[in-house]
């Protein structure tokens, strides 16, 4: 949507044309509606945990339960549901900090050390599935190392999470005029149609899926904002029950845009 001003020209006190302001509101009017719904998809998000908190904890609370296995069942989902209230508010609140900088610093980041710090860290959930991880290649990149950090992290906790038992995890990076980085696993794979929407907030391919494995749908979207923040891209190959590549590709001396 174009919005334009007409600004009158006075030359010697007598109106000798106008100038015309072309304000182009469009992206604007998109990133405000893109909040507001933020804001409703949040409380919608939260609402349905707590409710099911507060539902479950008042028929202990009433003792309207009686035998110990619908307890123990109880007490299970109250745990689970009070996890993924953790998870959420914590996404919630990396978002509201990525948006929020003014500021953003850079340093010269060795990827090739900083996949394998990440590594390090999910070696202990990938071992839960006997998932092996490995770094290829080597890149250097000038960017916010906390972003970077946050980007890999999300996309390796990913293709852990929607992984098969024995599967493989590797971050495979390159360098030439720009940086690739990829991360490919051996996992369960995403549906085509589903795939241009799961850099969406909130999205999940499957809500029973994710109900087991907790996760919120916001990690892509935060994965998308660092990225796009970067000047970057990110390019998404997956084949249902064969895998799933996310390719990230940025400058090498990154210009950050908030
Ligand atoms: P979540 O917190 O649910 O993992 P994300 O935004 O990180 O949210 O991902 C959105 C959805 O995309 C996930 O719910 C999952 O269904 C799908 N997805 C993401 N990464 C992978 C992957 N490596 N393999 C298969 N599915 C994936």
């Amino acid at each position: 949507e174009i919005k334009y001003y007409s600004n009158p020209v006075y030359l010697k006190n007598e109106i000798a044309g106008s100038i015309l302001f072309f304000i182009d509101e469009t992206e604007q009017i998109r990133s405000q509606k893109i909040r507001e719904e933020f804001s409703a998809n949040v409380s919608h998000e939260l609402k349905t945990p707590l409710t099911s908190i507060y539902g479950f904890s008042e028929l202990l609370k009433n003792k309207m339960i009686t035998s110990e296995k619908d307890k123990e069942e109880i007490i299970g989902n109250i745990y689970s549901e009070s996890k993924r209230l953790l998870d959420l508010t914590e996404d919630i609140m990396k978002i509201s900090k990525l948006e929020g900088r003014s500021e953003v610093s850079k340093t010269i980041i060795n990827l090739r050390v900083l996949s394998e710090e990440i590594i390090s860290v999910f070696k202990s959930s990938a071992s839960n599935k006997n998932i092996r991880l490995s770094v290829k290649g080597e890149g250097t990149i000038v960017a916010n190392e906390t972003m970077m950090w946050e980007m890999l992290a999300n996309l390796v906790e990913n293709a852990i999470k929607y992984n098969v038992q024995d599967g493989e995890v590797t971050i495979e990076l390159k360098q030439s005029k720009n940086i690739e980085i990829s991360v490919l696993d051996t996992g369960i794979g995403i549906p085509v149609e589903k795939q241009k929407r799961i850099f969406e907030r909130f999205y999940r391919v499957d809500e029973s899926r994710n109900k087991k494995s907790g996760g919120t749908g916001l990690g892509l979207s935060i994965v998308k904002h660092i990225v796009k923040s970067h000047g970057g891209e990110i390019v998404i190959n997956s084949k249902e029950k064969v895998g799933t590549e996310i390719k990230i590709f940025l400058p090498i001396d990154t210009k950050i845009y908030n």
